[in-house]
């Protein structure tokens, strides 16, 4: 497969040798499967794309944090914006905390004891007399949202989302472009319920979590299924509640689902959900974590109502995950070539001659008009070098025009992939675009009304 030097015994000191990577298979069928996977996997590879589709890039100054460029941040963009239309129909809110607070603060929730070799810490400054942490995780900055104001039962549940910019100090050596960073952002919420809520919450949550899974083309999910630990907190029968929960919600799924016996959290019981992509390969995103530790390490209660005060149970839920990570691999599961409505370009009018530019112009302006994120290229080049770069590009749709589509009021629609041109009048081209273009969930409320 592949040669690499390797000192002998792993000393310098020693003679250079050669190491010889090779792969073996029961049959033919087998190895022919397991090559054509790598040669996909080489060809769908998010960073090479990335750079084809100038989307990121990273650099040095930098180590595993993402310089976005516009089309990569309009994508991103897209995921977010789909994201805060499917919570808020779910009834979250959306906060923003700070992204430094007091190292103290991390004291007191354990992360400085059991976390400290993945944080970031600012310098003591005499000023004032402090050191910071920039925050590894979104949870603490949550609860002290929660703590604000006396809460009662009938404000449960109540659910705090947020794209939670998060800094953990990654081994240089394990970064790799999107799918492993040091500065990442999830899609991170928690809900603050009553330990009677659990299994509701759960239900709906992994509802959630499959039916957006369902929208970027993954419905192969599988779920893992952690259960109590030998060390552990919490009484049994909050346990027995919250793994039962838990099971109704795996149940109700219809997913297939494995048991990770004795894996779950010393705080509480979790599912995971693992994506197989279009070649095959496995990727853990979402997460929902039953949590009945932090909350009150952190003094957080509401008011029950007997009128005591009542430590409320956390769920900690991800559903990309990593937003950075999850652009990658939807970059790799489609090769680029994006479904219309995440495509952070999604067409380019391109010029045969320079006759067409008022008409192209005016084509862009009316595309614009109509929501489409679309560009123009008027260069003086042949329409066949502009067709190669432009797929390159992965732009999906191409809307070539000449002389003669500027005299029709028409446009010759190319996709990406395909020789086929069809021309059509240049509204009805773009209605057909706008319609194609519609988020699947804005779609499926289109419908239901
Ligand atoms: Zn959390």
């Amino acid at each position: 497969m592949k040669v690499a030097g390797a000192y002998w015994r792993g000393d310098s000191r020693n003679p250079m040798l050669t190491r010889i990577y090779g792969t073996a298979w029961g049959n033919q069928a087998d190895l022919d499967a397991y090559l054509h996977r790598l040669e996909e996997a080489e060809r769908r590879d998010h960073r090479r794309l990335g750079r084809e589709m100038d989307l990121f890039h990273f650099q040095e100054d930098a180590p595993g944090a993402v310089f976005w460029h516009p089309k990569g941040w309009a994508l991103f963009r897209n995921l977010q914006n789909y994201i805060r239309r499917r919570q808020s129909a779910a009834g979250y809110a959306e906060v923003n905390a700070p992204e430094l607070m007091d190292a103290s603060l991390w004291v007191v929730t354990g992360h400085m004891e059991t976390f400290r070799d993945y944080m970031f810490l600012t310098e003591h400054r005499e000023a004032d007399e402090r050191t910071y942490v920039i925050k590894p995780m979104n949870c603490p900055g949550h609860i002290q949202i929660f703590k604000h104001g006396l809460k009662s039962y009938r404000d449960l549940p109540l659910k705090l989302a947020e794209f939670g910019k998060v800094h953990r100090f990654e081994p240089s050596g394990a970064l790799h472009g999107l799918m492993r960073v040091r500065a990442f952002t999830q899609d991170d919420a928690h809900v603050f319920i009553t330990e009677d809520q659990i299994t509701a919450e759960c239900l709906a949550m992994n509802d959630l979590i499959l039916s957006i899974y369902e929208d970027f083309g993954f419905s192969d999910v599988t779920i893992k299924f952690s259960d109590r630990p030998a060390q552990r907190i919490g009484a049994d029968q909050v346990w027995d509640k919250a793994e039962v929960a838990l099971m109704q919600a795996l149940e109700a799924s219809g997913r297939p689902w494995t048991l990770n016996k004795g894996e779950g959290a010393f705080y509480g019981p979790k599912l995971e959900y693992v994506l197989r992509d279009a070649i095959g390969r496995d990727w853990q995103c979402g997460t929902i974590q039953v949590d009945f530790n932090m909350p009150g390490r952190l003094g957080a209660f509401y008011i029950d109502e007997h009128s005591s005060k009542v430590t409320p149970v956390m769920l900690h839920r991800a559903m990309f995950g990593s937003l950075e990570r999850f652009t990658g691999i939807l970059i790799e599961h489609y090769a680029g070539h994006f479904p219309l409505w995440l495509a952070p370009v999604q067409a380019v009018i391109c010029t045969i001659t320079s006759d067409a530019d008022d008409y192209a112009r005016a084509a862009l302006n009316a595309a614009r008009r109509a929501g489409l994120r679309v560009e123009a290229d008027l260069r003086n080049e042949k329409i066949t070098y502009k067709v190669r770069e432009h797929s390159v590009a992965k732009i999906p749709v191409l809307l070539v025009v000449g002389k003669k589509e500027a005299a029709d009021g028409t446009v010759s629609i190319r996709r990406l992939g395909s020789q086929a041109q069809t021309i059509v009048p240049l509204e009805k081209a773009l209605s057909m675009l706008a319609e194609e273009a519609i988020a699947p969930d804005l779609k499926r409320m289109k419908l239901a009304a």
